[in-house]
């Protein structure tokens, strides 16, 4: 309801991360590049002990990428373009052991692109380490080469136990605002159903949406609670969300249900902070998903002041998935099916914001 949305949001979550250290280098000539080796083991970088990759190619003109699928993974995917896998494409399976049991498949996946997934023994997030090229040294008869020094201290790995109340979170996590809980109800319908238990049922419908692709999602509730306190106030409470949403989040997505004294004002509209460009381009994916799989009425895609739209720093929308005070549509809010419809419509357009087959996986 819109006195109370400024209270409320909820949802986002935060998907997948995608820590992209990209660097580029200007692909002055046609020469194609060739991976010589790969090679992995311990030593110690900038006083650090880490784990390290090493890999060796043929010319130094090297257009690489390095990304981890989610914030926190033990794959990691270095692309190459203009590149040939050479003679390591003609390893069993294209997969060599490393060092301490890792693996690495090698892949051209397309022409002349070549796709490194480095599977480790151990969970990394994507602070953890520091990728780098180093030149042909003759000296040591080093070829080119990519360099990957993983932080073996870095404790990243504790992220996932402690999701849904973690403050400090890796880059591009997707942030689920579930509006309003505990002492909250937020709007109630004719029958009873309050919107705080619709908008955090579906809020974790989407939470489990995005896990399942690889995504890492940020809650700013998985129960019926006050995110602050019961007793604060609506600043305090709003600010507690905003606050769970770090800087490097890749988006944040309010879920709230609307309301009105007329019972028969009805249907969905997705908002965005005023000005914000990204925050507009997210709202109208939602609105177009939610069209699609949620059916109803559409009211539109409209700016707003809503506190959390305002305070958060990444891409934000709030989303008023229909009104609770429409008896049709409250019967709708409390379906188990629509509301995966729901889910799945905030999904779908969480992957298209970022570019991403909105039937596929965060780390294909
Ligand atoms: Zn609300």
């Amino acid at each position: 309801m819109v006195r109370q949305l400024t209270k409320i949001f909820t949802l986002i979550t935060l998907f997948a991360l995608t820590v992209l250290i990209s660097t580029s280098t200007a692909q002055a000539e046609s020469k194609l590049n060739e991976l010589q080796y790969i090679k992995t083991y311990e030593t110690t970088a900038d006083g650090k002990s880490v784990f390290r990759i090493e890999i060796g190619l043929k010319r130094d003109t090297i257009d690489y990428s390095v990304k981890i699928p989610t914030s926190v993974s033990s794959m990691i995917l270095i692309d190459l373009d203009n590149t040939i896998p050479g003679k390591l494409s003609r390893k069993k399976n294209n997969s060599i052991e490393l060092s301490g049991a890792e693996t690495v498949s090698i892949n051209e996946v397309k022409i002349n692109y070549t796709r490194l997934q480095f599977n480790l023994t151990t969970t990394i997030g994507n602070n953890s380490y520091k990728a780098y090229t180093l030149p042909a040294n003759r000296k040591d008869k080093k070829p080119n080469r990519i360099v990957i020094d993983i932080d073996k201290t870095n404790p990243f790995k504790d992220f996932e136990s402690s999701q849904g109340d973690s403050y400090q979170v890796g880059e591009g996590s997707i942030v689920i605002d579930a509006g309003h809980g505990g002492s909250d109800s937020g709007a109630v319908g004719y029958n009873g159903v309050t919107e705080k238990e619709v908008t955090l049922a579906v809020a974790k419908k989407v939470q489990r949406m995005l896990t399942d692709s690889g995504a890492e999602v940020i809650m700013t509730r998985t129960t019926d609670r006050d995110v602050a306190w019961a007793g604060a106030s609506n600043g305090q409470e709003l600010q507690a969300r905003v606050d769970k949403s770090p800087s490097n989040a890749a988006l944040f997505i309010s879920i709230h249900c609307n309301a009105f004294s007329n019972p028969s004002t009805h249907g969905m509209e997705t908002y965005y902070y005023w000005g914000s460009a990204e925050g507009e381009r997210l709202a109208r994916i939602l609105n177009e998903e939610l069209v699609n799989f949620g059916g109803l009425a559409n009211r539109g895609v409209k700016g707003a002041n809503f506190y959390v739209l305002k305070h958060t720093s990444v891409p934000a929308s709030l989303i008023e998935l229909a009104f609770i005070t429409n008896p049709v549509e409250e019967n709708l809010l409390s379906d188990n099916d629509y509301q995966e419809q729901l889910a799945l419509a905030i999904t779908r357009a969480i992957k298209r914001y970022l570019g991403i087959n909105p039937n596929g996986n965060f780390n294909d």
